[in-house]
């Protein structure tokens, strides 16, 4: 039995504040907002997180995420838009299907940036991209 809420959502067998769907993607208002007009998109398959979709899926959520970004900004007036996705609980990701947020973001709303500090040393930066470099030749010899 799939326990998936958002599988549940895209199958209608839980409601939703719907804004939009096609064959592949589902977007609906998240029931607790950041701000009012909070929105999410979904892909309509079950996949855990962004990593984990095909080439195409993703070329189909960008693309209503961009839309639906557009939609939330001018019909809630926001001066700014936070589009995110969190991959793993360890970036606070909560519901293990594929989702995007779309966030309205006011001048002055009190909401911060993640912190941020220096590299230590260049050391420590061209360690970091060396690594990542790694990982991308690796990961760029799977099939798309
Ligand atoms: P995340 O932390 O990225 O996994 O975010 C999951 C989001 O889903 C949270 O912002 C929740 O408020 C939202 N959420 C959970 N259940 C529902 C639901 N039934 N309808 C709409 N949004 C939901
Ligand atoms: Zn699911």
């Amino acid at each position: 039995m799939n326990d998936c809420i958002f599988c549940k959502i895209a199958s209608k067998e839980l409601p939703s504040y719907t804004i939009f769907e096609d064959d592949d993607v589902l977007s609906f208002l998240d029931i607790r907002p950041v701000h009012p007009g909070h929105s999410l998109v979904i892909s309509k398959r079950h996949d855990p997180d962004f990593l984990a979709l095909d080439q195409e899926a993703i070329m189909k959520m960008m693309g209503t995420i961009a839309r639906i970004g557009r939609a939330v900004k001018t019909a809630t007036g926001a001066d700014g838009l936070n589009i995110t996705t969190n991959v793993g609980a360890a970036a606070g990701q909560e519901v293990f299907h594929v989702h995007w947020h779309i966030i309205p973001r006011f001048t002055g709303d009190g909401l911060r940036r993640f912190p941020q500090q220096e590299y230590a040393s260049k050391e420590e930066a061209f360690a970091a991209l060396s690594h990542i470099k790694s990982a991308l030749a690796i990961s760029t010899a799977k099939p798309a």
